[in-house]
Protein backbone atom coordinates (compact mmCIF):
# COMPACT_ATOMS: atom_id res chain seq x y z
CA UNK A 1 0.00 0.00 0.00
CA UNK A 2 1.14 3.47 -0.57
CA UNK A 3 2.54 5.65 2.03
CA UNK A 4 0.97 9.21 2.21
CA UNK A 5 3.35 12.19 4.08
CA UNK A 6 -0.01 14.76 5.11
CA UNK A 7 1.78 18.00 4.49
CA UNK A 8 0.46 21.00 5.83
CA UNK A 9 1.87 24.46 5.22
CA UNK A 10 1.22 26.89 8.14
CA UNK A 11 2.68 30.30 5.93
CA UNK A 12 4.48 32.96 7.90
CA UNK A 13 2.60 33.02 11.03
CA UNK A 14 6.15 32.85 13.07
CA UNK A 15 9.15 34.79 10.79
CA UNK A 16 10.48 37.19 12.52
CA UNK A 17 11.43 39.28 9.19
CA UNK A 18 11.60 38.82 5.99
CA UNK A 19 14.45 36.38 4.64
CA UNK A 20 15.95 37.65 0.90
CA UNK A 21 14.71 35.09 -0.98
CA UNK A 22 11.29 34.49 0.37
CA UNK A 23 7.99 35.11 -0.43
CA UNK A 24 6.40 31.89 1.30
CA UNK A 25 2.89 32.47 -0.42
CA UNK A 26 4.50 32.00 -3.77
CA UNK A 27 6.45 28.84 -2.38
CA UNK A 28 4.01 27.04 -0.97
CA UNK A 29 1.25 28.23 -2.89
CA UNK A 30 -0.88 29.62 0.01
CA UNK A 31 -1.75 32.50 2.44
CA UNK A 32 -4.40 31.51 4.30
CA UNK A 33 -4.82 30.83 8.28
CA UNK A 34 -4.61 26.54 9.16
CA UNK A 35 -6.77 25.54 11.68
CA UNK A 36 -7.07 22.77 13.54
CA UNK A 37 -9.98 21.17 11.61
CA UNK A 38 -7.77 21.46 8.54
CA UNK A 39 -4.94 19.03 9.96
CA UNK A 40 -7.99 16.66 10.47
CA UNK A 41 -9.50 17.04 7.25
CA UNK A 42 -6.11 16.64 5.97
CA UNK A 43 -5.83 13.46 7.85
CA UNK A 44 -9.15 11.76 7.00
CA UNK A 45 -8.49 12.36 3.20
CA UNK A 46 -5.28 10.55 3.50
CA UNK A 47 -7.28 7.71 4.82
CA UNK A 48 -9.78 7.77 1.98
CA UNK A 49 -7.15 7.71 -0.23
CA UNK A 50 -6.39 4.67 0.95
CA UNK A 51 -3.20 5.06 2.25
CA UNK A 52 -0.92 3.48 4.55
CA UNK A 53 -1.17 6.20 6.45
CA UNK A 54 0.54 4.23 9.55
CA UNK A 55 3.39 4.23 7.98
CA UNK A 56 2.72 8.04 7.09
CA UNK A 57 3.85 11.49 8.75
CA UNK A 58 1.77 14.75 9.46
CA UNK A 59 3.86 17.23 8.93
CA UNK A 60 4.22 20.76 9.30
CA UNK A 61 5.97 23.01 6.62
CA UNK A 62 6.40 26.48 5.84
CA UNK A 63 6.92 29.54 8.15
CA UNK A 64 8.72 28.80 10.91
CA UNK A 65 6.59 26.46 13.55
CA UNK A 66 7.83 27.06 16.85
CA UNK A 67 7.84 30.55 16.32
CA UNK A 68 3.92 30.45 15.82
CA UNK A 69 1.68 31.63 18.84
CA UNK A 70 1.94 28.82 21.41
CA UNK A 71 -1.60 28.19 22.01
CA UNK A 72 -2.35 27.98 18.34
CA UNK A 73 0.79 26.03 17.65
CA UNK A 74 -0.39 23.32 20.34
CA UNK A 75 -4.12 23.49 18.69
CA UNK A 76 -2.49 22.21 15.57
CA UNK A 77 -0.25 19.61 17.11
CA UNK A 78 -2.80 18.38 19.45
CA UNK A 79 -5.19 17.60 15.86
CA UNK A 80 -1.98 15.96 14.62
CA UNK A 81 -1.75 14.14 17.61
CA UNK A 82 -5.20 12.50 17.70
CA UNK A 83 -4.35 10.09 14.89
CA UNK A 84 -0.82 9.63 16.20
CA UNK A 85 -1.29 8.83 19.82
CA UNK A 86 -3.60 6.11 17.80
CA UNK A 87 -1.47 4.66 15.98
CA UNK A 88 -3.15 5.81 12.79
CA UNK A 89 -0.34 7.99 11.36
CA UNK A 90 3.67 6.74 12.54
CA UNK A 91 4.70 10.82 13.66
CA UNK A 92 5.15 14.53 13.27
CA UNK A 93 7.58 16.26 11.21
CA UNK A 94 7.84 20.07 11.95
CA UNK A 95 10.15 22.43 9.83
CA UNK A 96 11.35 25.73 12.16
CA UNK A 97 14.29 28.40 12.50
CA UNK A 98 17.10 27.34 14.96
CA UNK A 99 16.72 29.95 16.27
CA UNK A 100 13.30 29.05 17.70
CA UNK A 101 14.38 26.14 19.34
CA UNK A 102 14.74 26.04 23.16
CA UNK A 103 14.45 23.16 25.93
CA UNK A 104 11.24 24.36 26.82
CA UNK A 105 9.59 24.17 23.00
CA UNK A 106 11.55 20.72 22.33
CA UNK A 107 9.48 19.95 25.65
CA UNK A 108 6.26 20.81 24.15
CA UNK A 109 7.02 19.19 20.64
CA UNK A 110 7.59 15.47 22.66
CA UNK A 111 4.41 16.32 24.70
CA UNK A 112 2.78 16.11 21.15
CA UNK A 113 4.34 13.33 19.20
CA UNK A 114 6.53 15.35 17.29
CA UNK A 115 9.39 12.95 15.94
CA UNK A 116 11.02 14.66 13.25
CA UNK A 117 12.40 18.75 13.04
CA UNK A 118 14.16 20.46 10.39
CA UNK A 119 15.44 23.43 10.79
CA UNK A 120 15.96 26.28 8.02
CA UNK A 121 20.69 26.28 8.03
CA UNK A 122 20.21 27.61 4.81
CA UNK A 123 24.23 28.81 4.90
CA UNK A 124 26.36 28.36 7.79
CA UNK A 125 28.77 31.39 6.56
CA UNK A 126 27.74 34.16 9.20
CA UNK A 127 28.25 36.86 6.26
CA UNK A 128 25.86 34.94 3.97
CA UNK A 129 23.08 34.62 6.86
CA UNK A 130 23.59 38.53 7.60
CA UNK A 131 23.23 39.32 3.64
CA UNK A 132 19.83 37.07 3.33
CA UNK A 133 18.27 38.52 6.31
CA UNK A 134 18.05 35.03 8.16
CA UNK A 135 18.40 37.16 11.24
CA UNK A 136 20.25 33.73 12.66
CA UNK A 137 23.83 32.53 13.04
CA UNK A 138 25.51 29.06 12.05
CA UNK A 139 25.97 28.86 15.58
CA UNK A 140 22.45 28.57 16.54
CA UNK A 141 22.32 25.90 13.46
CA UNK A 142 24.55 23.96 15.42
CA UNK A 143 23.62 24.59 19.34
CA UNK A 144 19.95 23.37 17.41
CA UNK A 145 20.72 20.37 15.77
CA UNK A 146 22.91 19.43 19.26
CA UNK A 147 19.61 19.80 21.10
CA UNK A 148 17.24 18.46 18.67
CA UNK A 149 19.12 15.23 18.46
CA UNK A 150 20.61 14.68 22.38
CA UNK A 151 16.40 14.83 22.87
CA UNK A 152 15.80 11.96 20.53
CA UNK A 153 13.98 13.86 17.42
CA UNK A 154 14.93 12.94 14.23
CA UNK A 155 17.25 16.19 12.35
CA UNK A 156 16.79 17.48 9.27
CA UNK A 157 18.46 20.20 7.92
CA UNK A 158 18.11 22.33 4.83
CA UNK A 159 20.49 24.27 2.82
CA UNK A 160 20.05 26.86 -0.13
CA UNK A 161 22.63 27.04 -2.91
CA UNK A 162 23.81 30.59 -4.68
CA UNK A 163 22.22 32.87 -1.70
CA UNK A 164 23.54 36.07 -2.40
CA UNK A 165 27.01 36.85 -1.37
CA UNK A 166 27.44 33.10 -1.90
CA UNK A 167 29.51 31.27 -3.58
CA UNK A 168 30.34 27.36 -4.53
CA UNK A 169 32.78 26.94 -2.07
CA UNK A 170 31.51 28.83 0.78
CA UNK A 171 28.34 26.20 -0.30
CA UNK A 172 30.09 22.92 -0.04
CA UNK A 173 31.57 24.36 3.29
CA UNK A 174 28.18 24.69 4.38
CA UNK A 175 27.30 20.60 3.05
CA UNK A 176 30.37 19.81 5.13
CA UNK A 177 29.46 21.70 8.47
CA UNK A 178 26.19 20.22 7.81
CA UNK A 179 27.31 16.53 7.78
CA UNK A 180 29.35 17.43 10.71
CA UNK A 181 25.89 17.61 12.77
CA UNK A 182 25.26 14.32 11.50
CA UNK A 183 21.33 14.95 10.18
CA UNK A 184 19.41 11.98 9.41
CA UNK A 185 17.98 14.00 6.57
CA UNK A 186 18.88 16.96 4.23
CA UNK A 187 17.08 19.38 1.83
CA UNK A 188 19.09 21.24 -0.80
CA UNK A 189 17.28 24.28 -2.45
CA UNK A 190 19.08 26.67 -5.28
CA UNK A 191 18.02 30.08 -4.85
CA UNK A 192 15.56 31.03 -7.20
CA UNK A 193 14.55 34.98 -7.38
CA UNK A 194 10.78 35.05 -6.50
CA UNK A 195 8.60 38.50 -7.37
CA UNK A 196 7.85 40.11 -4.16
CA UNK A 197 11.03 39.74 -2.53
CA UNK A 198 13.85 41.94 -1.63
CA UNK A 199 15.98 39.45 -3.65
CA UNK A 200 14.24 40.77 -6.74
CA UNK A 201 15.27 43.89 -6.21
CA UNK A 202 18.84 42.91 -5.49
CA UNK A 203 18.58 41.02 -8.73
CA UNK A 204 17.08 44.16 -10.86
CA UNK A 205 19.22 46.47 -9.72
CA UNK A 206 22.59 44.17 -10.75
CA UNK A 207 23.62 44.07 -7.31
CA UNK A 208 22.60 39.40 -7.44
CA UNK A 209 22.98 36.95 -9.90
CA UNK A 210 21.81 33.85 -9.53
CA UNK A 211 23.53 30.41 -10.54
CA UNK A 212 22.95 29.87 -13.86
CA UNK A 213 21.34 26.14 -13.98
CA UNK A 214 24.32 24.67 -15.36
CA UNK A 215 25.96 25.54 -12.74
CA UNK A 216 23.84 24.95 -10.07
CA UNK A 217 23.38 21.01 -11.22
CA UNK A 218 27.19 21.07 -11.49
CA UNK A 219 27.55 21.79 -7.64
CA UNK A 220 24.64 20.15 -6.93
CA UNK A 221 25.95 16.74 -8.34
CA UNK A 222 28.89 17.59 -6.20
CA UNK A 223 26.68 18.16 -2.65
CA UNK A 224 24.96 14.91 -3.81
CA UNK A 225 27.94 12.55 -3.78
CA UNK A 226 29.29 14.33 -0.41
CA UNK A 227 25.73 13.54 1.24
CA UNK A 228 25.87 10.00 0.02
CA UNK A 229 29.34 9.43 0.97
CA UNK A 230 28.08 10.16 4.54
CA UNK A 231 25.09 8.09 3.90
CA UNK A 232 22.61 11.21 5.07
CA UNK A 233 19.52 10.90 3.05
CA UNK A 234 18.70 13.58 0.51
CA UNK A 235 15.02 14.46 0.88
CA UNK A 236 14.29 16.89 -1.70
CA UNK A 237 16.66 18.68 -4.24
CA UNK A 238 15.22 21.57 -5.90
CA UNK A 239 11.90 23.21 -5.12
CA UNK A 240 8.72 22.02 -6.11
CA UNK A 241 7.18 22.51 -9.17
CA UNK A 242 3.76 23.99 -8.45
CA UNK A 243 1.74 26.93 -10.72
CA UNK A 244 2.39 29.72 -8.23
CA UNK A 245 5.77 29.21 -8.32
CA UNK A 246 5.90 29.04 -12.26
CA UNK A 247 3.66 32.38 -12.30
CA UNK A 248 6.01 33.98 -9.52
CA UNK A 249 9.24 33.07 -10.92
CA UNK A 250 11.88 35.54 -11.83
CA UNK A 251 14.96 34.04 -12.81
CA UNK A 252 17.32 31.59 -11.47
CA UNK A 253 18.16 27.72 -11.94
CA UNK A 254 14.59 26.12 -11.75
CA UNK A 255 13.99 22.69 -13.30
CA UNK A 256 10.95 20.56 -12.40
CA UNK A 257 13.23 17.65 -12.73
CA UNK A 258 16.10 19.70 -10.92
CA UNK A 259 17.11 16.32 -9.26
CA UNK A 260 17.49 14.09 -12.28
CA UNK A 261 19.61 16.37 -13.82
CA UNK A 262 21.93 16.35 -10.99
CA UNK A 263 21.81 12.86 -11.29
CA UNK A 264 22.53 11.95 -14.88
CA UNK A 265 25.36 14.60 -14.10
CA UNK A 266 27.00 12.68 -12.12
CA UNK A 267 26.81 9.58 -14.66
CA UNK A 268 27.98 12.00 -17.16
CA UNK A 269 31.62 12.65 -14.64
CA UNK A 270 31.84 9.75 -14.14
CA UNK A 271 32.31 8.07 -17.77
CA UNK A 272 34.74 11.44 -18.57
CA UNK A 273 36.55 10.67 -15.31
CA UNK A 274 36.97 7.00 -16.57
CA UNK A 275 37.92 7.48 -20.20
CA UNK A 276 40.33 10.95 -19.28
CA UNK A 277 41.50 10.28 -16.10
CA UNK A 278 43.52 7.02 -17.48
CA UNK A 279 46.17 7.18 -20.58
CA UNK A 280 45.04 3.49 -21.76
CA UNK A 281 41.66 4.44 -22.18
CA UNK A 282 41.69 7.78 -23.53
CA UNK A 283 43.15 5.94 -26.98
CA UNK A 284 39.56 4.75 -27.28
CA UNK A 285 37.02 6.52 -28.86
CA UNK A 286 33.71 3.88 -28.78
CA UNK A 287 32.50 2.43 -25.20
CA UNK A 288 30.40 0.12 -23.85
CA UNK A 289 28.29 0.95 -20.96
CA UNK A 290 26.35 -0.84 -19.00
CA UNK A 291 24.13 0.24 -16.65
CA UNK A 292 20.80 -1.34 -14.83
CA UNK A 293 17.51 -0.40 -17.20
CA UNK A 294 16.26 2.55 -14.50
CA UNK A 295 18.81 4.81 -14.95
CA UNK A 296 19.45 4.76 -19.16
CA UNK A 297 17.71 8.02 -18.95
CA UNK A 298 20.12 9.37 -16.73
CA UNK A 299 23.05 7.89 -18.17
CA UNK A 300 21.52 9.74 -21.63
CA UNK A 301 20.63 12.39 -20.12
CA UNK A 302 17.45 14.84 -20.79
CA UNK A 303 17.10 15.70 -24.10
CA UNK A 304 20.00 13.22 -24.73
CA UNK A 305 22.68 15.99 -23.14
CA UNK A 306 24.91 13.74 -21.51
CA UNK A 307 25.61 11.58 -24.97
CA UNK A 308 25.77 15.24 -27.05
CA UNK A 309 28.45 16.46 -24.26
CA UNK A 310 30.31 13.03 -25.27
CA UNK A 311 29.93 13.41 -28.75
CA UNK A 312 31.81 16.80 -28.29
CA UNK A 313 34.59 15.24 -26.39
CA UNK A 314 35.20 12.70 -29.10
CA UNK A 315 33.41 9.42 -27.44
CA UNK A 316 30.56 7.45 -28.69
CA UNK A 317 28.84 5.29 -26.27
CA UNK A 318 26.70 2.21 -26.61
CA UNK A 319 24.55 1.25 -23.70
CA UNK A 320 23.86 -2.47 -22.64
CA UNK A 321 20.75 -2.62 -20.09
CA UNK A 322 21.58 -4.83 -17.31
CA UNK A 323 19.09 -4.97 -14.38
CA UNK A 324 21.94 -6.79 -12.19
CA UNK A 325 23.84 -4.11 -11.65
CA UNK A 326 23.50 -1.45 -8.80
CA UNK A 327 21.74 1.63 -9.10
CA UNK A 328 24.76 3.84 -8.56
CA UNK A 329 27.16 1.94 -10.71
CA UNK A 330 28.22 1.48 -14.14
CA UNK A 331 30.52 -0.70 -16.04
CA UNK A 332 32.61 0.73 -19.01
CA UNK A 333 34.14 -0.70 -21.41
CA UNK A 334 36.31 0.40 -24.34
CA UNK A 335 35.21 -1.09 -27.61
CA UNK A 336 38.11 -2.37 -29.77
S1 LIG B 1 12.61 31.61 4.75
FE1 LIG B 1 11.56 30.76 6.51
S2 LIG B 1 12.07 32.17 8.19
FE2 LIG B 1 12.54 33.26 6.29
S3 LIG B 1 10.70 34.44 5.82
FE3 LIG B 1 10.54 32.50 4.73
S4 LIG B 1 9.42 31.12 6.04
FE4 LIG B 1 10.11 32.86 7.30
Amino acid sequence: MKRSNVAIFVPHRGCPKQCSFCNQKEITGCDTVVTKEDVSAAAERAFAGGCDTAQSEIAFFGGSFTGIEPEYMTSLLSAAYGYVSKGLFKGIRISTRPDYISQDILDTLKRFGVTSIELGAQSMSDKVLSLNNRGHSAQDVIDASEMIKSNGFSLGLQMMTGLYGSSDDIDILTARKLIDLAPDTVRVYPTIVLKNTPLEGLYLSGEYMPQTLDGAVNLCSHLIKLFNDAEIKIIRLGLHDSESLKSDYVAGPYHPAFRELCESRIFLNKIREYIFSDEQNKKFSRYRIEVNPRNISRVVGQKRKNIDELKKDGIEIKLAPNSSMPLSELTITPIR
